[in-house]
């Protein structure tokens, strides 16, 4: 079982190393970290991955690389900000360094058929089992994408885990690619990102089951913010009586909801199918 400790450190024994990143010093401000960002390295291995970002030239860093034996590299302790994100928007906010937490996951990225193998950017190949043609949620069209182990995978989630119930600010996972569409491919579609998040956040946010996903506004106008938080910016002009809301997740007193748009708003303003 991972663990946090008092000084934001993960740790299991020997499964948890802890390499210095001695550039990132700066701390989260006051009522942050509220998301965790999912990446893959796009590199040859976790250990060069991590030795790599913990270079004191290099413009870029995570908290944690997890390797393809869900063995964990830290470098920078989850109280600090990491450069994980770089340009980055979700939701009108931008620059998720300042409200993320980064985890870096093993992973080859994109490969190109080569034979009756695939090959990385970086030049080393892989074998056909270790691959997956599948569609990414940017893209229009399929590419192949190097797979994540399953040992990695219950791994990540696992220590997505013990953030949330250590961080109780953290209110939703998103991957690279969300903030960076178009500049960022990663984790990419052989990640279960979806079904991660649904069993995390699901999980910790319904102590009772929400007795229908279907809502209407039920105020002249609801502000629909980027997150659960009456402080937090607004998505969109607020939202007219009657519209219909998809509910998505729930948080507190607020309610995740879909319309066009995906955002935010207080339980209190709507009413649940009638
Ligand atoms: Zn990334």
């Amino acid at each position: 079982m991972f663990k946090i400790n008092e000084k934001h450190l993960l740790v299991k024994g020997e499964k948890v190393k802890h390499l210095a990143c001695p550039k990132n010093q700066q701390l989260f401000s006051a009522g942050q970290p509220d998301t965790i960002v999912i990446h893959y390295t796009a590199g040859r291995d976790a250990q060069s991955s991590a030795e790599y970002l913990a270079r004191a030239d290099v413009k870029a860093s995570a908290h944690l690389i997890v390797s393809r034996e869900g063995e964990v590299i830290q470098l920078v302790p989850f109280n600090t900000v990491a450069w994980h994100a770089g340009k980055s928007e979700y939701n009108g906010r931008v620059g998720y360094n300042n409200f993320s937490i980064g985890i870096e996951i093993d992973n080859a990225g994109i490969l190109t058929p080569s034979g009756n193998e695939f090959v990385a950017w970086f030049g080393k190949r892989y074998p056909a089992n270790e691959v997956v043609k599948a569609k990414h949620r940017n893209e229009q069209t399929e590419r192949y994408w190097h797979t994540f182990t399953e040992v990695q995978i219950s791994a990540v989630e696992e220590i997505c885990q013990k953030l949330i119930e250590r961080y109780q600010t953290i209110v939703q996972i998103l991957g690279h690619e969300e903030i960076a569409v178009g500049r960022k491919q990663d984790p990419g579609p052989a990640f279960p990102l979806d079904k991660l998040r649904m069993r995390l956040l699901q999980e910790r946010d319904s102590n009772e089951p929400l007795q229908s996903n279907i809502c209407y506004v039920n105020v002249n106008r609801l502000n629909i913010r980027s997150l659960p938080d009456i402080q937090s910016d607004t998505v969109t002009e607020p939202l007219a009586y009657d519209t219909k809301l998809l509910i998505q997740q729930k948080h507190g007193n607020w309610y995740k909801v879909k319309t066009e748009i995906e955002g935010w708003v207080a339980a209190d303003y709507v009413r649940l199918k009638e």
